[in-house]
């Protein structure tokens, strides 16, 4: 078996996800194919799917008019499995503020039961690091990579709380979703790929 894993290429960190997935792929000796994807067509024959950082807004916007969109929430809702990755966390989540303008109107994939305020550390000068940890998914220790970051302020009762930063929530699981705040594509370390393939398989 080979598992055909997109990565949602409308705008963000893209090649970056790509790298790690492949790279994530090897160390686990697992059979697959990464690529970005665009289209309808082209995310109905996935496995699973990286929704990466980037602008929430834009993203949602530009899938919304090819009808990617659409296209993701069924194949999330039928059961594929999806890492969002910041903005990709955002997409996913049934509801979003943002730190400094409040309510924002933006399409949303509306899955994800968590409420997520946008830009919460802060503007881009306020971005960094920290070590974080994931004893629940077997990752004790983690660079967690934060840019523009939002963070989840309240969780549904389906939603399982990964990591938190300074009582913030910064990772979460639901079922067959994954979502960070932080991200993993921008370090060395492709643990959380491989557990994403993990969830896949
Ligand atoms: N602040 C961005 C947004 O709200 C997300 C930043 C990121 O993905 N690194 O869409």
């Amino acid at each position: 078996m080979s598992l055909n894993i997109g990565v949602f290429a409308v705008q963000g960190d893209v090649e970056e996800n790509l790298a790690s997935t492949r790279a994530a792929l090897d160390e686990l000796g697992i059979k697959g194919t990464v690529s970005t994807v665009k289209t309808p067509d082209q995310i109905s024959k996935l496995d699973g799917i990286i929704l990466p950082g980037g602008e929430s807004t834009t993203i949602g916007q530009l899938s919304l008019v090819n009808g990617s969109l659409k296209k993701i929430k069924e194949k999330i809702e039928a059961g594929m499995p999806a890492m969002g990755i910041c903005a990709g966390l955002i997409l996913l989540a049934k509801e979003v503020k943002d730190h400094t303008v409040g309510k924002t109107e933006q399409p949303l994939l509306d899955l994800l039961d968590v409420k997520v305020e946008r830009n919460s550390f802060g503007r881009q000068r306020d971005s960094f690091e920290a070590d974080i940890s994931m004893e629940s998914i077997k990752i004790p220790k983690f660079k967690g990579v934060f840019i523009r970051a939002p963070s989840i302020l309240e969780v549904g009762k389906n939603v399982e709380v990964i990591s938190k930063l300074n009582e913030k929530t910064i990772a979460v699981k639901q079922k067959n979703i994954l979502a960070t705040v932080f991200h993993p594509e921008l370090t060395h370390d492709v643990s959380m790929h491989k557990y994403f393939i993990n969830m896949i398989k």
